[in-house]
């Protein structure tokens, strides 16, 4: 089935329309069980009324045919019902199409079967509200577009108008009067069904641009502005999400500080906005180092750069930090203040399994140990914690 019958939503992009039309049919398939519920509810309660009260005779022909309307109408919304409940579980985006088709289908059997209730019943005008009342239910109930509805509602008002025009024995006025009435609320349904529609469109862009914003406001509060890679914030975050993963894996997770040398002098000699670009061509290439997925670079602050490497022994991470020492160095930015004429790192290294009892921070403490050793046996080297 293709699947974008009937899905152009104005103002949204396809995937948009997409999501949008598949929450909408989640919602009508809950508005509609409860609808259908109460509207069997009703139904059994006339039948049995009707049976009782003796004003249908099932032993009488003409009251029998109004008797199988009933009992036909009864089962086939039970049938709806249990239909609609186990297709319910199983509605996804790629089935939604066939879902629609099921949920229009199913309306438009329901307004048949009111359209012959009005025709069996030429008497009096009770009937003709009912169908009335069905339509106009039809037209709330579910969230239907202009089409969805339109389609829905035109087999049976095309039936009854065809009916009464070629049925002479309808009473004239009352004829007319149910055509005139079918018709308008045919359209005011139509109508108000179009209108809920695109409230629910308007809301649900209203939805998308707060969840952009709240997407923007996250990625602001994680991500260093300078650098563009993720802040200490995000970093604390995530240390304590993998530390949690390996406790429960028992695999190593490993930890890198990175602090670049003497950068008080390269701001000192070469200003605070090389100091900056800097800082961002360092970050760069670290990111650009630690490729694999699962690792990931944050700026812990100032000039000092921080690595998580999940799943990774305390040698593994020593050989990328070592790989990581050597892209600063060789990166050759300028630095007259180091030993070696440019830009270089220290980098702490610890690594260890996680505990669920404890925090942490005791990998942070052993990694700026290791730091601290890098920084005084000489700068622009790897020391890896090892107690
Ligand atoms: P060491 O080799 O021992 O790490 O020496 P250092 O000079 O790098 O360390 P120190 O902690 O004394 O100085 C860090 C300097 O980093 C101080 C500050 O000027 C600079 N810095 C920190 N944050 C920024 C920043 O956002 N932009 C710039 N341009 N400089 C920064
Ligand atoms: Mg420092
Ligand atoms: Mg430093």
């Amino acid at each position: 089935m293709k699947d974008n019958f009937l899905i152009k939503v104005p103002g949204l992009k396809p995937d948009e329309q997409k999501r949008f039309i598949f929450a909408n049919l989640k919602d009508n398939i809950s508005r509609l069980k409860l609808a259908g519920f109460a509207f069997l509810l009703i139904e059994v309660t006339m039948f049995v009324w009707l049976l009782l009260k003796g004003i249908i005779n099932p032993d009488e022909p003409a009251d029998s045919t109004l008797l199988y309307l009933y009992a036909g109408i009864i089962m086939f919304i039970s049938f709806y019902l249990l239909v609609l409940i186990y297709v319910g579980k199983k509605a996804r985006i790629r089935n939604m199409t066939t879902m629609r088709m099921f949920i229009m289908a199913g309306l438009m059997i329901v307004l048949i079967w009111g359209v012959f209730l009005v025709l069996f019943e030429h008497s009096g005008g009770f009937l003709p509200s009912a169908y009335i009342l069905i339509m106009m239910s039809i037209g709330i109930i579910p969230y239907l577009s202009f089409w969805e509805i339109a389609i829905t509602m035109i087999p049976s008002q095309l039936l009854i108008t065809i009916y009464i025009l070629a049925d002479h024995s309808f009473a004239e006025t009352l004829s007319e009067g149910i055509l005139f009435d079918s018709w308008s609320f045919c359209i005011f349904a139509i109508i108000i069904s179009s209108l809920f529609y695109s409230m629910r469109i308007s809301g649900f862009k209203k939805d998308i641009a707060l969840m952009e914003q709240n997407d923007l406001l996250k990625q602001h509060s994680e991500v260093d502005a300078l650098t563009g890679i993720f802040n200490r914030r995000k970093l604390d975050e995530e240390l304590e999400n993998e530390w949690q993963r390996s406790s429960r894996s028992q695999k190593p997770l490993s930890f890198l500080l990175i602090d670049l040398d003497h950068f008080k002098s390269f701001n000192d000699t070469y200003g605070h906005v090389e100091g900056d670009l800097c800082l961002k061509k360092a970050a760069a290439i670290m990111n650009e180092t630690l490729k694999r997925s699962t690792d990931v670079v944050f700026r812990y602050g100032g000039e000092e750069f921080a690595a998580i490497l999940p799943f990774t022994s305390l040698d593994a991470a020593c050989l990328v930090a070592e790989k990581l020492r050597k892209n600063i160095e060789n990166a050759g930015i300028v630095h007259k203040h180091t030993a070696m004429g440019y830009l270089t790192v220290s980098v702490g290294v610890a690594s260890a399994v996680g505990d669920h009892s404890a925090s942490p921070e005791k990998l942070c403490l052993e990694a700026d140990k290791a730091l601290y050793a890098a920084k005084k046996s000489g700068r622009n080297k790897v020391i890896c914690y090892d107690d």
